[in-house]
């Protein structure tokens, strides 16, 4: 049979769906039946004649599933996996369209090229519900006929499709992937690839299905993949092992589950989506999640809800995170005098406190805020909310030239804030057109990821504290706003294409866990924590060298030293205090100077006639460039700049970054309104970088992201800060 498989083409379906009537419409009743090879269930050929040219065909059993549960579903998943033929018709009961879907969603996964055969049609008619078969056609991406099998209405167009199918995709179609949610997205984006690399069933089945049916346990797909790569396999397993741990506990679910709940999802959102005219309200009646959900993604309301959603959650955040925030300050001023007076030695001393501390701190500083937020944006996650986000921002998206499925990378890359662009840009795999989804991985990094949060915060916290909440929303919009544009602008010059239809899914509703939530706040939390304690400390220190070195040339230290001993010499009579005071201005003034000789400041010399339209000074400067590395580092390297150019010892210990900021006189609202700008706008950080490069495959878009956004945040950077000077 496997010779001829290619050729052949399947019927399946659900039980009583009427694939026996239709089989026998086409064949006339002239079928072989037997056995399939070694297994007990009965194996159905036949030969169809369509324009004068003879077609097999099989009746495969009828299923709800094709998970190896029974042995009619294995017989119908190797049938459709490992003969491969060359179209499957998929007969459908079109009266009870949603549920037979289920096998539809996972035979499109596993890349069979269908044709669907909408059958019964003559009772759909009757009960009064229309069915838009253009719509669903759109929707899916594969042909739809209405039949009547009993009667033979339809079959032959259907058989006609199919044949042509077979010969244009050699039975094998793109397999369609669908989200199924952050965990498990994140797991399939690890595991696909190693199920690639190790060839693992892959000769028979794409590696992503591979990947999802460990994370189903599908125990024959398991053995199978045990027997042929047992390496792999153990990583798959070790993969699938945690992500079920993390959603026993944080979801009170396991993966099985949840995976049926997206592909139901996107049956749901296909039915509401057009599909079925008339009987939409009975459909909204079937469940209290959709009840919910005609409140909370109405067309006008649905909208509101989620602005006001998003500013309660920035309100809260700061609200709360003020009284916590002042405690981390206190704590590294504390520090930061604790380690200095502990150190001797003046060149670790400043390591320590002016680069480490003030570094690593100025970061840290932000953790109970950064908490705060990532519990409600927890809870927001694990309701399911955040799916409705998704499923209403699809008709903003298709103005912008964008598809439904962007939003998962823009949510993960920091859409409702706090994500981070590596798996935002990854997730933008699950988009199959491949315009709409470079269009995606170029514009996710305008999101406000948790990197940029601290920026933000700091800032807004310093020039705009009456309406801190109304300023953190306002840049969270301005993030969509900046991408939404730049995809209609990609979209109509460097990736010019068609619109491919999109389909959300829609899980049901859940109430949070509370040990969920705060596992989940902790995690990322921690991630935060971490990076500061790691990548974040290991920049802050090579930025601090670079301010540090090569220190001031031997003539001028000299002259310093002069003018130091003139003071004490001259200081007969005169109060401690004045004199103090006036050793200390010359320290101060020597701390700038080396600054400004530093590598880095020369650096951020260099840059200054082109950032001085936007108010920066060249610290900010250097602090911008470090920012490329990773976000927070903008913080961090401030730290250490104001740190490293005031040595008053008062001043030094108990003065934070915030302050010291406050106290400089070169600082207005109008640049530091123009920082933020280009904190949002300008070249993603490396790590992004490279990862853009991973999934585009082309560096052009590593350089594209790295000098058109800077570009970008330039000019706008230049154009606000020169209205504000105007206007303030
Ligand atoms: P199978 O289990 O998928 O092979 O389904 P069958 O071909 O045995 O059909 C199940 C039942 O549906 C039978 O009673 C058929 O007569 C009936 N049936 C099949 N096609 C149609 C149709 O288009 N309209 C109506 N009303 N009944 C149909
Ligand atoms: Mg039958």
């Amino acid at each position: 049979m496997t010779a001829s498989a290619a050729e052949a083409i399947a019927i399946a379906g659900n039980p009583n769906s009427g694939k026996t009537t239709a089989f026998n419409r086409y064949t006339g009743a002239r079928q072989h039946v037997g056995n399939y090879p070694g297994i007990t269930v009965e194996k159905k050929d036949g030969t169809a004649h369509l324009d004068g040219k003879s077609v097999t065909l099989i009746d495969l059993p009828g299923t709800y599933s094709i998970t190896a549960y029974s042995l009619e579903e294995v017989v119908a998943r190797r049938v459709l996996a490992e003969d491969r033929p060359g179209a499957v018709i998929d007969v459908v009961n079109a009266g009870v369209l949603d549920r037979n879907l289920y096998l539809t969603v996972q035979m499109l996964e596993l890349g069979s090229p269908l044709v669907l055969l909408l059958n019964m049609m003559d009772e759909v008619e009757k009960s009064g519900t229309k069915i838009n078969v253009g719509r669903l056609e759109e929707l899916t991406g594969i042909k739809c006929f209405s039949a009547v099998a009993r009667k033979g209405n339809g079959l032959d167009d259907a058989l006609r499709a199919a044949v042509a199918l077979a010969a244009e995709k050699k039975g094998r179609d793109k397999p369609l992937e669908i989200s199924y949610g952050t965990d498990l997205d994140l797991a399939l984006q690890k595991m696909t690839p190693v199920a690639e690399e190790a060839k693992l069933l892959t000769e028979h089945y794409p590696a992503r299905w591979v990947a999802l049916k460990f994370l189903e346990g599908d125990k024959e797909i398991v053995a199978k993949a045990k027997a042929a790569g047992p390496e792999a396999s153990r990583k798959l397993q070790e993969i699938t092992d945690e992500v079920t741990k993390h959603l026993r506990v944080t979801l009170n679910t396991y993966p099985e589950a949840v995976i049926a709940d997206y592909r139901y999802g996107w049956i749901s959102s296909i039915m509401r989506n057009g599909v079925l005219e008339q009987a939409e309200d009975v459909y909204e009646r079937t469940a209290a999640s959709d009840k919910v959900d005609s409140v909370l993604t109405h067309r006008f309301v649905g909208p509101l809800i989620l602005l006001a959603v998003l500013y309660l959650m920035y309100y809260i955040t700061i609200e709360v995170g003020n009284y916590p925030l002042g405690w981390t300050e206190t704590f590294f001023e504390w520090l930061s005098g604790a380690a200095g007076s502990l150190i001797s030695s003046e060149g670790l001393r400043s390591l320590v406190t002016d680069g480490a501390i003030a570094g690593v701190g100025g970061v840290l500083g932000f953790v109970p805020l950064i908490m705060i937020m990532f519990f409600l944006i927890s809870i927001l996650e694990d309701s399911g909310y955040m799916a409705r986000v998704a499923y209403m921002m699809d008709r903003v998206f298709r103005i912008f030239g964008l598809h439904g499925a962007s939003i998962m990378p823009f949510i993960i890359g920091g859409g409702i804030a706090g994500g981070c662009a590596v798996p935002g840009v990854m997730a933008a795999r699950t988009l199959r057109s491949p315009r709409e989804r470079l269009a995606t991985i170029l514009t996710v990094p305008f999101m406000v990821c948790g990197a940029k949060i601290p920026v933000f915060l700091l800032f807004v916290n310093i020039f705009f504290e009456k309406n801190q909440a109304l300023y953190m929303f306002m840049f969270t919009l301005l993030g969509w706003v900046a991408a939404l544009l730049i995809a209609r602008l990609l979209r109509s010059t460097l990736v010019r294409g068609p619109a491919t239809p999109f389909v959300m899914e829609l899980p049901p509703y859940r109430f949070p866990i509370m040990t969920g939530v705060l596992l989940h706040t902790w995690e990322r939390t921690w991630q935060y924590i971490k990076k500061a304690g790691t990548v974040i400390l290991g920049i802050s220190i090579l930025l601090w060298a670079a301010m540090t070195y090569p220190g001031l040339p031997e003539d001028q230290h000299e002259a310093l030293h002069a003018e130091r001993e003139a003071i004490e010499a001259n200081s007969a009579g005169l109060p401690q205090e004045q004199v103090d005071g006036k050793i200390n201005a010359v320290d101060n003034h020597e701390a700038e100077l080396a600054l400004n000789n530093s590598y880095a400041g020369r650096m951020g010399r260099l840059v200054e006639p082109i950032t001085r339209g936007a108010g920066f000074n060249w610290q900010t400067n250097i602090a911008l460039i470090g920012g490329v590395a990773a976000k927070e580092v903008v913080i961090s390297t401030l730290g250490t700049a104001y740190a490293l150019g005031s040595v008053d010892p008062d001043d030094a210990e108990k003065s934070s970054l915030a302050d010291r900021i406050r106290g400089d006189p070169t600082w207005t609202e109008a640049n530091a309104m123009a920082l933020l700008f280009f904190t949002l706008l300008y070249s993603p950080c490396f790590v992004t970088l490279l990862i853009i490069k991973q999934e585009t495959g082309k560096w052009r878009w590593l350089a594209f992201s790295l000098f058109f956004d800077l570009a970008l945040a330039l000019a706008v950077a230049t154009a606000v800060n020169q209205t504000l000077i105007r206007v303030l």
